[in-house]
């Protein structure tokens, strides 16, 4: 068995673990597995391992990665979660099935053009899943920049301006501090945003709460997530350099 499958399954017994003691339905909790500066190689180790869900932050890896694994024969599926720029949208909406990352109504708008457009050429309806990134701690610098700018975001999406996004939820990164009190103050912001937001919106779906890294997945299942994103204790230390 590879350290990579070894982690995985070690992490899913976390994961069965914390549902269990939050009294959460088990399995209600997803494991996305992010690859960011990992190479192809250890993609298809966690394949191998029964993964099927990664997150990759920025587009260009992205690309190069699964377009290698696509020619081998793998389609995993793949969200991007780091913030993205206009000019990598066209290329985000083509490998991606989620954009977890989505801070801004700009962003929305290309993202909405990029799909009409895609599904224009290929004749096949593209839509794309998207979830608002939302500042929660007090280092964090992405997500909406005011929660103004996101309630006018939320409610054009409910009138119909973006008829190629499905919103599916929410995503959080808790503050990077080893006061859980902190992180969990973050956590239950986001589930608190989620509950306001779908009495609010009930024509759109907030289901989906993606919080929770390698350092407090634990913490973040405690507090409602159902997506976890999980780096470095599947895969390793990232190598910046390279
Ligand atoms: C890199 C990254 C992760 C994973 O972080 P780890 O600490 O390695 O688990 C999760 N979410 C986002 C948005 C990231 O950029």
């Amino acid at each position: 068995m590879s350290d990579i499958a070894k982690n995985i399954a070690e992490i899913k017994e976390k994961i069965a673990f914390s549902e269990k003691k939050a009294g959460r339905k088990a399995g209600s909790v997803k494991l996305m597995a992010v690859s960011k500066f990992h190479p192809a190689e250890s993609v298809i180790d966690a394949i191998n391992a029964g993964q099927n869900l990664f997150g990759e932050n920025r587009v260009q890896e992205a690309s190069a990665k699964f377009e290698q694994l696509r020619s081998q024969g793998f389609n995993p599926e793949l969200h991007i979660i780091g913030s993205l720029q206009r000019n990598k949208v066209k290329e985000a909406v083509r490998i991606a099935s989620c954009i977890e990352s989505v801070d801004r109504i700009e962003l929305m708008q290309e993202i909405e053009k990029q799909c009409a457009r895609y599904s224009e050429e290929s004749g096949a309806e593209k839509k794309i899943e998207i979830l608002f990134e939302i500042h929660t701690g007090e280092d964090s610098k992405s997500g909406f920049e005011s929660n103004d700018l996101l309630l006018d975001a939320v409610s054009r999406c409910a009138s119909g301006e973006f008829p190629h996004l499905v919103v599916k939820g929410l995503m959080t990164m808790a503050p990077n501090t080893t006061d859980e009190s902190l992180i969990r103050a973050s956590f239950r912001t986001l589930k608190k945003l989620q509950g306001e937001l779908s009495s609010q919106y009930p024509s759109l779906s907030f289901d989906e709460l993606s919080m929770g890294m390698s350092n407090d997945y634990p913490i973040a299942i405690e507090e409602g997530s159902t997506i976890v994103r999980v780096g470095t204790a599947i895969f390793g230390e990232r190598d910046y350099s390279k």
